[in-house]
């Protein structure tokens, strides 16, 4: 699957690291790869069975979207046949997610979960974050929670001293996370990690502008989606994710944790503080396919918000 060839030399690092507790347990947002819910293909079954299986170890879930589950993949032992299936209403809802699976135990009793509304945050001198995007092949996949965008390798950002490199975005509809109350049309979450395994998410906030003026990348995005779920379509063209990025830099910062099942904690969070725009149409596309995929607000408990000095 296409990305992946590129980031197949992480399988093997990736399946060691399951072995790993919590080290490597802060997986991707929506990096379940393979979830088609309709799958009729013994091998899409696989697939999915094996997608779900990793992404309950975390991290290991990039590889899964990274990369296809080899053919002879077999679900692993125990709960093979008990595939996690969750969503954003009903059975399967944020307030079930933890007891749809052990592994999701986090979910109800993390106290540094995300979303957040981010306020009362403290206003200091915040280090810029050292992007470092360049023009990059993709791939397409609508893993039946969201669209997710997976990059060619090169792209990174530093912070901390620390890199961290791009691995995938996706998106919410409407911004999973808010700013002092205010919730946006969209939000885009573009997912780092580091040699160790550490997340850091930037999350552009989208918000609905001129309908004459299309985001150029959301739109090679839309024009490469996949008619298939599960299924990630290699783009022919390039996308440069500089692009996507406001024209101001300044963030908030806390950490938090995935808004997905595990929802394991120990991710760094950037929201950028400018959003982007996006056309009304634009919005609609991704509508028509994801009408509600935000995760409900939780608890701030406490923890530090840091904001970049400045009018946002
Ligand atoms: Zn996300």
């Amino acid at each position: 699957m296409h990305f992946v060839r590129s980031q197949a030399w992480r399988w093997p690092v990736e399946i060691t690291g399951m072995m790993k507790p919590l080290s490597v347990a802060a997986a991707c947002l929506f990096v379940l790869a393979a979830q088609a819910q309709e799958s009729k293909e013994p091998v899409e079954v696989l697939r999915q069975r094996l997608a779900e299986r990793l992404s309950t170890k975390g991290e290991s879930a990039v590889a899964a979207a990274a990369k296809p589950a080899p053919k002879a993949a077999r679900p692993a032992k125990g709960e093979a046949g008990k595939p996690a299936h969750w969503g954003y209403a009903g059975d399967i809802g944020p307030d079930r997610w933890a007891e749809l699976a052990p592994e999701n135990r986090l979910c109800a009793v993390g106290t540094r979960q995300s979303p957040i509304d981010i306020r009362d945050g403290i206003a200091v001198e915040l280090e810029q974050i050292a992007f470092d995007y360049r023009a990059s092949s993709f791939s397409v996949l609508d893993n039946g929670h969201t669209v997710q965008v997976n990059v060619a390798p090169g792209n990174g950002i530093t912070v901390m001293g620390r890199r961290f490199e791009l691995l995938q975005f996706h998106f919410h509809r409407p911004s999973e996370e808010r700013v002092n109350g205010r919730q946006f049309d969209m939000v885009a979450h573009l997912v780092h990690r580091d040699e160790q395994g550490r997340l850091a998410v930037v999350a552009v906030l989208l918000e609905r502008g001129r309908d004459d003026k299309p985001h150029p990348l959301v739109q090679t995005v839309w024009a490469n989606l996949p008619l298939e779920k599960g299924e990630a379509l290699p783009a022919q063209v390039q996308i440069d994710l500089n692009q996507l990025l406001p024209a101001e830099r300044g963030y908030y910062t806390y950490m938090g944790s995935l808004t997905t099942p595990p929802c394991s904690e120990g991710v760094l969070w950037m929201v950028m503080r400018q959003p982007v725009a996006l056309a009304a149409q634009q919005i609609g596309i991704f509508a028509r396919l994801y009408p509600m995929n935000a995760r409900p607000l939780q608890p701030g408990s406490g923890r530090l918000i840091k904001e970049s000095l400045g009018t946002p």
